[in-house]
């Protein structure tokens, strides 16, 4: 299964030349969810050739501005791009109302539907299952509400090995070979074992969204045995006392928390503007837990 994480915006909340605020696009199969929406994500979508089109969910973590500022632009110019899909924003409360007087005072009509989920930033909510995927919010600590989300896909029906099945073999019968079934035809009295026509599908995987927060380890058993953890890593350890005021993270506690949860990877981003060059960030993560990867913008990396 084609599970991926391209990494859009890598900066925090004041802006640096070449890095941009959070944006992130995971696609799994052929749907994309865009993770945090920072100024200017429109154009790195275009520099990625994505279509709008693929993109029905809009998961907002917080209404700090680095991390929807974008939302506005890039929901106008889909409108303007006559846009049809109906869209999901699930994002804590406000933001509808937020866009709601942006779109009236610019007298913007709509032609796609957006229905907007308000998340609750306290508990563990289920807020979305596909046939692909669902997603949970993850609690997070910070100064105003804020949630990460977990997203796991579901694993996929088995697999026909073509060149094993009889010539003339009725197409019913391949739905319930890929849902795992034997199969008894009563007209030749022929039993078709599942095991000799099949191999198993993709396994389920799983990626948490986390950020914005301060060090909590809360969240370390909703994640247990995560595939891949994208974790904020605001600071380096000499910021360490900035980091708890600000309620952020340092790479290390990042690495920290994928440590605990049993993650097989980890990803750092949302740097700090005063971070010039994140060697810092890497070799202290890299301390704590060893498979950690820098985020870099337009990068994309397999769950
Ligand atoms: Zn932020
Ligand atoms: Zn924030």
């Amino acid at each position: 299964m084609n599970f991926e994480f391209l990494v859009l915006g890598t900066g925090s909340a004041t802006p640096v030349v070449n890095r941009h605020p959070s944006a992130f696009l995971l696609s799994i199969e052929n749907e994309s969810f865009l993770i945090d929406c920072g100024e200017g994500t429109q154009y790195r979508l275009l520099e990625n050739k994505i279509k709008s089109s693929r993109i029905r969910h809009i998961f907002i973590s917080h209404l700090h501005g680095d991390h929807y500022f974008g939302l506005i632009g890039l929901l106008s110019s889909w409108n303007l791009n006559q846009r049809k899909e109906e869209l999901t924003i699930f994002a804590p409360r406000g933001l509808d109302e937020i866009l709601t007087t942006q779109f009236k005072y610019s007298d913007t009509r709509l032609h796609f539907k957006i229905i907007f989920v308000e998340t609750n930033t306290e508990s563990i909510n289920q807020i979305l299952d596909t046939n692909l995927v669902t997603v949970e919010t993850i609690p997070l600590q910070h100064r105003i509400p804020c949630c990460g989300f977990l997203f796991r896909s579901k694993a996929s029906k088995r697999k026909i090995v073509a060149d094993k099945l009889p010539s003339n073999f009725p197409i019913p019968y391949m739905k319930m070979l890929k849902d795992g079934l034997d199969i008894f035809d009563e007209l030749t009295g022929v039993t078709y074992k599942n095991k000799d026509f099949t191999v198993p599908g993709g396994q389920s995987k799983s990626f948490a969204y986390c950020s914005d927060t301060a060090f909590n380890e809360l969240k370390v058993n909703q994640i247990q045995g995560i595939d891949t953890i994208y974790h904020e890593a605001t600071f380096t350890e000499s910021e360490a006392k900035r980091a708890e005021q600000t309620n952020h993270s340092t790479a290390k506690q990042a690495a920290k928390i994928a440590q605990m949860s049993n993650a097989k990877q980890l990803i750092i981003g949302h740097y700090s503007s005063r971070y010039k060059t994140l060697e810092t960030h890497l070799e202290e993560a890299k301390s704590v837990f060893a498979n950690t990867l820098l985020a870099e913008e337009n990068t994309t990396y397999k769950v």
